[in-house]
């Protein structure tokens, strides 16, 4: 029987898991049921499983023959606070939570994956199914290294993937080197001098000040950084004040930074630095600035990711497979795994992107269409990095 035949055969199973997961929605270290559907699926296979590593992460592990490679790979489960505006009989019955990043979609098919090669097993060595939590900001990859996972589980490569708005059914797209911006955050202070509204003179007013900065900030990218070189730097957040008539003592500004590599990071840090000094300085305010660093760059390394364009090829055809695709300036907690091993993160289209589903969107839906070509993929990938001997 042909791969995609018997891969065919487990979608009325792997359908109705993915539309049952998209009902009970579950955010980033609180995916109990998730996980436990998980464990008891992997188990039902007759994989090894370990629960609860990085909180609520599960790890399956499938070993065939006795070659000594072996391979991750990894989904993450977690939703999103986001009040879902569908109305399919599978919408989420947990209020202010929504399967709004296709993790659902991720999940099943790393399980269908496991279930072909359990079931198949025409390879040789280990594979790891990795089950993440709280990919959505909350560093879930973080927590499952710091828990052990790459001593308990040591693969010598790891691979990614995630469903891409905008990107069409049936396609594929990655790239060598950085593909998934960093994500930092800052926190901005500026401390004047509060007073009465009607007398500014005696005050050092912090919302004018702050203002000025949030313009001056604009700067930093458009005219510090090089011009073929990544960078976004976003103020999201402006605080100050109570009232009509009191000038407050402070202001607040929040906001994030992306990036494709460390020095144009660096290159950001100290030029937001730079333009609050001058800033304050000309108005006698005092500033704190704090970076929060996030998630760093996902780097692909190049072997890895002409070994996941290979897989991709087998499923869909070179015309379907974008070897070099732009980077993105969104992150990816994927990145954590890329500092360690050697991996690729890729994309499987989830559809046209006019009219189609945007991710992190109230009325997103992840494509059960292209169920059966990331299990393929992930399949395939397996079979030839563990290649079973003839
Ligand atoms: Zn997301
Ligand atoms: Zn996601």
């Amino acid at each position: 029987m042909l791969m995609q035949d018997i891969i065919q055969s487990y979608l009325d199973d792997l359908i109705p898991l993915r539309r049952d997961l998209h009902k009970h929605p579950e955010l980033g270290f609180e995916e109990t049921r998730t996980s436990a559907i998980i464990a008891e699926h992997l188990e039902g296979l007759g994989l090894e499983v370990q629960r609860g590593l990085g909180k609520t992460g599960v790890v399956g592990v499938l070993k065939e023959g006795s070659s000594e490679r072996t391979i991750a790979l990894r989904a993450d489960m977690d939703a999103l606070p986001i009040k879902e505006e569908n109305d399919f009989a599978y919408r989420s019955v947990n209020d202010g939570k929504m399967h709004a990043c296709g993790h659902d979609g991720h999940v099943v098919m790393l399980l269908g994956a496991a279930r072909y090669l359990a079931e198949t097993r025409n390879f040789n060595g280990t594979a790891y199914f990795i089950f993440q939590p709280a990919e959505e900001g909350g560093g879930g990859a973080k927590a499952m290294i710091e828990d052990g996972l790459l001593e308990k589980f040591p693969a010598q490569t790891i691979f990614g993937m995630h469903n891409r708005s905008g990107l069409e059914e049936g396609k594929f797209s990655t790239r060598t080197g950085n593909i998934m911006a960093s994500t930092d955050n800052f926190h901005i202070t500026i401390t004047g001098r509060g007073g009465h509204a009607a007398m500014p003179h005696t005050s050092i007013d912090p919302v004018v000040i702050a203002s000025q900065a949030v313009t001056g900030l604009q700067t930093v990218v458009s005219r510090n950084i090089k011009p073929t070189d990544n960078a976004v730097v976003s103020v999201t957040c402006f605080n100050a004040g109570t009232t009509y008539n009191v000038i407050p003592n402070t202001a607040v500004l929040k906001g994030c930074i992306r990036t494709q590599t460390s020095e144009v990071k660096e290159q950001v840090r100290t030029g937001i630095d730079r333009v609050l000094s001058g800033i304050c300085t000309a108005h006698g305010a005092k500033y704190e600035f704090t970076f929060l660093p996030g998630y760093p760059v996902t780097v692909n390394t190049k072997e890895e990711t002409q070994t996941a364009v290979a897989a991709a090829v087998q499923v869909v055809g070179p015309e379907n497979v974008d070897p070099d695709t732009q980077p993105l300036m969104a992150s990816e907690d994927f990145s954590y795994y890329l500092e360690k091993i050697p991996g690729c993160y890729i994309f499987i289209g989830n559809g046209a992107g006019e009219g189609g589903p945007v991710s992190h969107r109230s009325d997103y839906d992840f494509n059960d269409g292209i169920i059966h070509l990331g299990v393929e993929y992930w399949a395939r990938l397996v079979e030839n990095q563990l290649p079973a001997k003839r």
